[in-house]
């Protein structure tokens, strides 16, 4: 709980009526904006959001005090500064929302209680304004930001998405255009890839794609505003980019020409984020962005769904509770910038073997070499600041002495880098020198006179008080100053001992000189010698305050005013010279910027061996093979964030996929029995390996793959109930549609708590698209036992089972994965296993049917109908008859949780069949028909 602030909310009734009146006024905003209003010393929340600032910084309401009354009664909290700058960080970095800060124009007890105006905003994706508040002192976050814009189009017909990118950090524009589904697959792995907080849609459009868009958006945790339609045009933008973009060496060609052009409804979307994040009132920011264009295959796809299931990242702090999320185990950079860019290689997994093998290369050398790996990690990388936000400081030239300074810091670090780099002497020891070692050495060079310079101008002695001064020598007219000024501060010493003697008070004890910014110096003693001064004409009190009282005389208030007059002139004088080493150092942005790449990827190369290095068994360095090899093998294969938690002694298992041979398992067994980590961590490993990282398995084979996808039945599904279930499973099946030869699909827990006939004969269309047609790489965990009957129908589809010992009704989690189908007494065992009778597999093979008839008409765009005629013909009977085999289903499970013997469980069998026939439902007569034909 954080500590309540001791200000209170302080305002005469003119000043409180003046406030209620501007608040009433202001604009209604959603709950996902929090208005703060700045108040010199503290800071204030009202309405809604004092509720919430009360619930979250302060944990208890006893804070929430009351403006106004009645109609215009008004919540209010007061925060500190510190309290502020906590639950800013909070509501920004972890829950996305956005914050406004007003200002009074009057200071804040002023009468004119309703002249406040928006002083500074900000969203999750534009932090720019917010920047010294949230990463101030703590040297910056390791998540990037940025804001999408999105628009829909068309091109023959086929539905297109335009997406245009700002991130305003790294100062980068980028354009992407593709043909997308209905479920937008390609939108969704793209919002992957690059990881926007915010996103910008046009207003208005709620219905067909734009919600299905909308969701989508929603779904992966970005944050959706609204933007007028009209600013989604490309009217401005060539004048625009004209503008922001950095020119390129030699050449003024306009923007118009720029191959990124012809990327229409990309370059609208982009005009609105331009817009949006008001670009072009920012001139300082003119010249210095990048354009490029995204292409949507150069990475790995993922999904939102498969994002979670590999917990790439965490998700929220909430669910900490000791499990790391990828991100979190891999992460052991040392600089924001590698932070950065290594979440980035976990979202952009990569897809071109040579660039995936140069990156585990990298990552192998410092495996091998400790020296070279602990100097790195334990003090090179330490020492280099955030050197991108140094580079938008120095680009704007709003940089100060003391930023100067860190980056002559930084610079000088890098002889040292360049010795320990170049002592290594293993086997890629060129692409070391190629990706490190020259451009380390192009840099050392290119600051040489970056260098001499400050070094000439810093006063180095003042630096160790922390005091970033010009050196008085550096200009005739500084030391002058420097002179008078120490010739003063020794007259006004003479004046405190004099004072002292009359007062008859000890100088330097019990009388001290002393100085602040607002007052010059002053003198001040103790509120116990205070007597001493009364009826003193001859000294003015300054001010009283529980330290003491300050006062001064005729003399020190003279010899004061001289003194503050010479350091402003000392400090103008300075400026100048300032001023100058600023606008030199602003040359120096692009090494900065370059300075900063290099360092951000030693720091992820590094911090990959440094986690493959320490896991509690080393990981190793797959065999990467070309895409479309087929293979995917790994032995002894743990699941790294799970073999990371304190409690667990994990169990490695092994997992083989063959093209034509065994793409498809259906794992199943007991609860709790370890599928989903078995499932799970084939995909992380596949992840980790295309992300150039070295992976938790004794051996590891893996052919490159172009998406992983995945299906995690919720666990809520239960309560969905079956119509739901039955959508989402549509979903799932149209989403599968975009998966290939070379994708992994992992499917777990579908249908859980929906053990009914739909859920699983949807479960066994769907497996049997998935192998027939689709043949990608596919790991299914079930609770569908009567899935596993699908081996013998595709070559391809095998079954694996989690083994378990049974012993006096208590289970024993063994955690190996064997071959085969899980011992059938597991259903009795685990009542949770609902047994279905053989019809059900053969009216699932009906499902499967009509699935097919769904692939059809999903294909033509239409909604889904049934196409039949005799299918239309026989609903209402089907529907019926649906329910019957429903009831009769939740019976037999119900029996078999009930505990009675296996011979009285046939018996009650028999019965219920007897009574589902009785009901002579023609749908239901068929099948059974059908079944005993095919037995
Ligand atoms: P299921 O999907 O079969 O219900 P889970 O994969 O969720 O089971 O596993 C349940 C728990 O068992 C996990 O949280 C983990 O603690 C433990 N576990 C799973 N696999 C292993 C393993 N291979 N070795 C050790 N513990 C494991």
């Amino acid at each position: 709980m954080a500590v309540q602030p001791k200000q209170t909310l302080s305002m005469d009734s003119a000043a409180e009526q003046g406030f209620l009146n501007f608040y009433f006024s202001m604009s209604e905003k959603p709950d996902t904006t929090v208005r703060v209003f700045d108040r010199n010393d503290y800071y204030t929340v009202h309405g809604k959001d004092a509720v919430f600032a009360a619930k979250e910084v302060f944990k208890t309401n006893g804070v929430i005090k009351s403006l106004g009354s009645g109609a215009r009664r008004l919540e209010s909290v007061v925060l500190s500064k510190m309290n502020f700058e906590s639950f800013v960080r909070d509501l920004l970095l972890v829950r996305q929302y956005r914050v406004e800060v007003y200002r009074n124009k009057a200071g804040s007890k002023s009468s004119k209680d309703h002249d406040w105006q928006l002083a500074y905003k900000a969203s999750p994706g534009n932090l720019t304004q917010f920047e010294e508040v949230l990463f101030g002192g703590a040297g910056g976050s390791g998540t990037g930001a940025g804001v999408v814009g999105v628009r829909l189009g068309s091109s023959d017909g086929q539905r297109l998405v335009g997406v245009g990118y700002v991130d305003s950090t790294l100062r980068k524009l980028g354009v992407c255009e593709f043909p997308d589904n209905d479920q937008f697959s390609n939108l969704e792995a793209l919002l992957v890839q690059i990881g926007p907080k915010e996103c910008v849609l046009p207003a208005g459009d709620a219905t067909g794609d734009m919600a299905n868009l909308r969701q989508v958006v929603q779904r992966g945790g970005v944050l959706v505003s609204d933007r007028k339609k009209v600013e989604f045009t490309t009217k401005d933008v060539v004048q625009d980019l004209d503008r922001l973009l950095q020119a390129r060496k030699g050449e003024t060609v306009s923007s118009a020409a720029l191959p990124e052009m012809e990327k229409q409804v990309a370059m609208s979307a982009l005009a609105a984020v331009i817009r949006y994040l008001e670009l072009l009132s920012d001139e300082a920011g003119f010249g210095s962005f990048r354009l490029t264009a995204f292409d949507l295959g150069q990475y790995m796809r993922l999904d939102n769904a498969a994002v979670q299931a590999l917990n790439l990242f965490q998700a929220s702090p909430d669910d900490a509770a000791g499990t790391h999320s990828l991100a979190g185990l891999l992460n052991r950079c040392r600089t924001p910038q590698g932070q950065r860019l290594l979440n980035q290689w976990l979202k952009q997994p990569l897809v071109d073997k040579n660039k995936i093998e140069e990156r585990l290369d990298l990552v192998e050398s410092f495996v091998e070499d400790a020296e070279l790996r602990q100097s790195c990690q334990d003090d090179l990388l330490r020492r280099f600041p955030d050197l991108n936000r140094l580079a938008r400081k120095f680009q704007r030239q709003s940089c100060t002495l003391q930023d100067c300074y860190r980056v002559y810091q930084a610079v000088g670090q890098l002889p040292g880098l360049l010795q320990a780099l170049e002592r290594h002497c293993g086997s890629h020891q060129v692409l070391l020198h190629a990706v490190f070692i020259s451009p380390l050495k192009d840099l050392n060079s290119d600051f040489y006179k970056y260098q001499e310079m400050i070094e000439t101008t810093l006063d180095m002695n003042q630096i160790e008080n922390h005091e970033f001064l010009v050196k008085p020598s550096f200009d005739p007219t500084l030391s002058e100053l420097r002179e008078a000024m120490d010739q003063l501060e020794k007259d006004m010493q003479a004046a405190l001992n004099a004072a002292a003697r009359e007062l008859g008070l000890d100088a330097g004890k019990t009388m001290k000189l002393e100085s602040n910014a607002q007052m010059g110096y002053y003198f001040r003693v103790t509120c116990k010698e205070e007597k001493s001064l009364r009826n003193n004409k001859k000294f003015t009190t300054l001010d009283v305050q529980k330290n003491g009282v300050r006062f001064t005389n005729s003399k020190l208030s003279s010899l004061n005013e001289e003194y503050t007059k010479n350091r402003e002139e000392y400090e103008g004088a300075q400026n100048a010279i300032v001023k100058e080493i600023i606008s030199i150092a602003s040359g120096y942005v692009e090494p900065l910027q370059t300075l900063n790449e290099v360092v951000a990827q030693l720091d992820a190369v590094v911090s990959f061996a440094v986690a493959s290095h320490s896991a509690p068994v080393p990981y190793v360095r797959p065999r990467v093979l070309e895409k479309g090899s087929g293979r995917l093998f790994l032995r002894a294969a743990r699941h790294p964030c799970i073999e990371a938690q304190d409690d667990v002694s994990f169990i490695p298992n092994d997992v083989s996929f063959s093209r034509g041979e065994e793409m498809f398992h259906i794992i199943t067994g007991p609860n709790m029995g370890g599928k989903s980590t078995y499932i799970r961590q084939v995909g992380v490993i596949a992840l980790m390996a295309q992300a150039g990282c070295f992976v938790p398995c004794a051996e590891a084979e893996i052919s490159v793959l172009d998406r992983i996808l995945a299906r995690v039945g919720a666990a809520d599904s239960q309560l969905k109930g079956v119509s739901t279930f039955m959508a989402e499973m549509l979903e799932t099946a149209a989403i599968l549609r975009s998966a290939t030869e070379d994708s992994l699909i992992i499917i777990d827990e579908l249908g859980r708590g929906t053990s009914t006939y739909d859920g699983f004969g949807l479960a066994w269309a769907i497996s049997e698209f998935i192998a027939t047609r689709c043949r990608s790489f596919c790991l299914f965990a079930t609770h569908f036992h009567e899935l596993t009957a699908l081996s013998q129908q595709v070559a391809t589809v095998s079954n694996l089972h989690v083994t378990a010992l049974t012993a006096e009704r208590t289970l024993t989690m063994l955690y190996r994965v064997q071959k085969g189908v899980c011992d059938q007494s597991f259903g009795i065992h685990v009542a949770e296993l609902a047994s279905f009778p053989k019809h059900v597999i053969a009216s699932a093979r009906q499902k499967a049917l009509e699935l097919e008839e769904f692939q059809d008409v999903a294909g033509g765009g239409e909604d889904g109908q049934d196409g039949a005629p005799d299918a239309k013909r026989s609903r209402s009977d089907r529907q019926e008859g649906e329910k019957i085999i429903q009831d009769f289903l939740t019976k037999v499970k119900d029996l078999a949780a009930s505990g009675i013997s296996d011979q009285d469980i046939k018996e009650e069998l028999k019965k219920l069949k007897v009574e589902v026939l009785l009901k002579k439902n023609s749908f239901v007569e068929e099948m059974v028909s059908r079944t005993t034909a095919s037995v």
